[in-house]
């Protein structure tokens, strides 16, 4: 039986002697921020490094260019350890998607050195574009949790956190279609597509009284008309709809495309409405997973906040709510030490500052630690997969 105080040490040991290896990348893929499915230079570098530290890797893995796997270790139990390395437009790392990066590779390197033959297998999914892409529901499809007993990966944040509230959520593009007049002479002759898209965008607005507290609808005219003197024949806008879990979701989709054809009606105009990309679900964190890494950060001196807490806070949404529908997933957060919230400028800086660094390194020996539990005590793992059928009976 392999000893877990003994690992826990091993893993320790090994992700602090490449620290300085990991924030050279994490340095490297923050001044290359790239967008969904645009990732080369992360997947090319991540992949380089994961190769000369031995692991078995395969690059463009599940039919996308920019994912990989790296595999390490043989037998069962297989846990998969996941990183992202995409960017948003304009503000680059905004979501530390670097340090994300250089989390799954630390928590696998350790592993991979804690591991003995047979003692249980290390998969880092490298998986593109969760900002809107949804790669890891393409690694879904392509089988890439086949064999995989538990999912786990960390996220920045301005907080600690063992579990997080995620939710589903669908984005929309929607596209009015009125008729021109001269707004002053002739208004009458025209149908305005901008006034549909007001009407809708109020209708909304009143909607929000009737969504559970924690849906969300939020949207941006894309385009909305040319000139005031022209009555607009033409306005759109892409609207993003997020509720608690999936069949909430489904329920507000339909109530959100009401608000959108009555607009039309009124207004005399034609609209049509498409929904974009995949759907994620949301995130349902593993108790079990999530409990034995508050453990293992109380042992790395770190005190989280009770999973009460952790809820109270969330909105966002992951594609890694797809896995945890597939696989016992915990996706825990570590504060990096800046009061502004992901997906601002602020955070970009804090992504790329030595604190964050150190965040990040001692998050990834926590993750590293808590597969150690899983790979050392099979009833760990039974008790995971337990809760995981109970919360997912159809699966
Ligand atoms: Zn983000
Ligand atoms: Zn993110």
């Amino acid at each position: 039986m392999p000893d877990a105080a003994r690992m826990k040490e091993t893993v320790q040991a090994a992700i602090d002697s490449v620290s300085e290896d990991l924030r050279a990348l994490s340095l490297d893929i923050h001044s290359h921020p790239e967008l969904n499915y645009e990732e080369e230079h992360a997947h090319r570098i991540l992949t380089e490094y994961l190769e000369q530290q031995g692991f078995e890797v395969e690059r463009g893995a599940y039919g996308m260019a920019t994912a990989f796997s790296a595999r390490s270790g043989s037998g069962s139990p297989t846990i998969a350890l996941l990183s992202e390395y995409d960017a948003l437009p304009g503000i680059g790392h905004a979501c530390g998607h670097n340090l994300i990066a250089i989390s799954g590779v630390a928590a696998a390197l350790g592993l991979k050195e804690a591991l003995a033959d047979g003692e249980g297998t290390v998969v880092l999914l490298g998986s593109p574009a969760e900002e809107g892409g949804g790669g890891k529901i393409e690694m879904i499809d392509a089988g890439a949790f086949e064999g995989i007993d538990a999912a786990m990966m960390l996220h920045p944040s301005p907080g600690d956190g063992a579990w997080m509230s995620m939710n589903a959520i669908q984005a929309l593009k929607v596209e009015f279609f009125g008729r021109n007049a001269h707004a002053a002479a002739l208004p009458w002759q025209g149908l305005n597509a901008l006034d549909a898209l007001v009407h809708a965008y109020n209708g909304i607005a009143l909607l929000r009284q009737q969504m559970t507290p924690d849906s969300r609808v939020h949207g941006v005219i894309t385009s909305g008309g040319e000139k005031p003197n022209i009555i607009p024949d033409y306005t759109a806008a892409d609207f993003y709809v997020r509720a608690k879990d999936d069949a909430i979701l489904d329920d507000l989709k339909q109530r959100v495309l009401a608000c959108f054809e009555a607009a039309a009606m009124a207004t005399g105009c034609r609209v049509e409405t498409e929904w974009v990309g995949h759907a994620y679900s949301n995130l349902t964190s593993n108790d079990v997973m999530a409990e034995a890494y508050v453990d293992n950060m109380g042992r790395l001196g770190k005190a989280l906040p009770s999973k009460q807490q952790s809820l109270a806070f969330g909105g966002a949404s992951t594609d890694m709510g797809n896995v945890s529908h597939v696989v016992p997933s915990i996706h825990p957060t570590f504060g990096i030490h800046t009061r502004e919230g992901n997906h601002t400028a602020g955070f970009t800086g804090a992504a790329a500052t030595p604190e964050a660094h150190a965040e990040t390194i001692v998050a990834s020996k926590a993750l590293a630690m808590t597969a150690v539990d899983l790979f050392t005590e099979p009833k760990l793992l039974t008790l995971a997969k337990d809760e995981f059928e109970a919360a997912h009976p159809a699966s």
